[in-house]
């Protein structure tokens, strides 16, 4: 799973399939088909921890999953990024910057909603720690997120 991190990518918010992350009070930004299409086909799907950027905003910690997307059979993978930050907007159509850091999980199934929740809290937790590392605190100050077209994007 580490073979391809940090992984550097760009692209716009796109409205996702209406699983209700959001009323889980864990939405998640979806990247497009075409911005998942782009990253390396072997990248194991779970859930990762990294640094994101909406805009030109602040860069904030992150928790990202890579899953395979119900939208396509599941044979297409999905990409959706949750901010650990309060927003005041959404902020669909926007750029959304981030770096993939570390691996946190494999994908899982749970046996109820509580069990889910609970699950994705804990990860919360960990991609916290994990990124008060001052190894991983590093790259928040990378100039990815700095310059209007960033050096280093991945495949792009
Ligand atoms: P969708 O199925 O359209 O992805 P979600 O319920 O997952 O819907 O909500 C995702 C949207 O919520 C994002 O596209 C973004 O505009 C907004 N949003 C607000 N706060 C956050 C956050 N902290 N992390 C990710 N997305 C957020
Ligand atoms: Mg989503």
């Amino acid at each position: 799973a580490m073979r391809h991190l940090p992984y550097f990518c760009r692209g716009e918010v796109v409205k996702g399939f209406g699983r209700g992350s959001k009323e889980l009070g864990i939405p998640t930004a979806n990247f497009s088909e075409q911005v998942v299409e782009s990253f390396p086909s072997d990248i194991s799907t779970g859930i990762y921890y990294g640094w994101a950027c909406v805009g030109n905003g602040d860069v904030h910690k992150m928790v990202l999953s890579i899953g395979w997307n119900p939208f396509y059979k599941n044979i297409k993978k999905s990409v959706e990024t949750h901010i650990i930050h309060t927003f005041k907007e959404d902020f669909y159509g926007e750029i959304l910057s981030i770096v993939i850091i570390g691996y946190i999980r494999p994908e899982k199934n749970f046996d109820s909603l509580e069990a889910l929740i609970s699950a994705i809290q804990e990860d919360i937790e960990e991609a916290k720690r994990q990124l008060d590392l001052p190894e991983h605190l590093k790259l928040k100050e990378d100039n990815f997120f700095h310059l209007p077209e960033g050096k280093i994007v991945n495949n792009h």
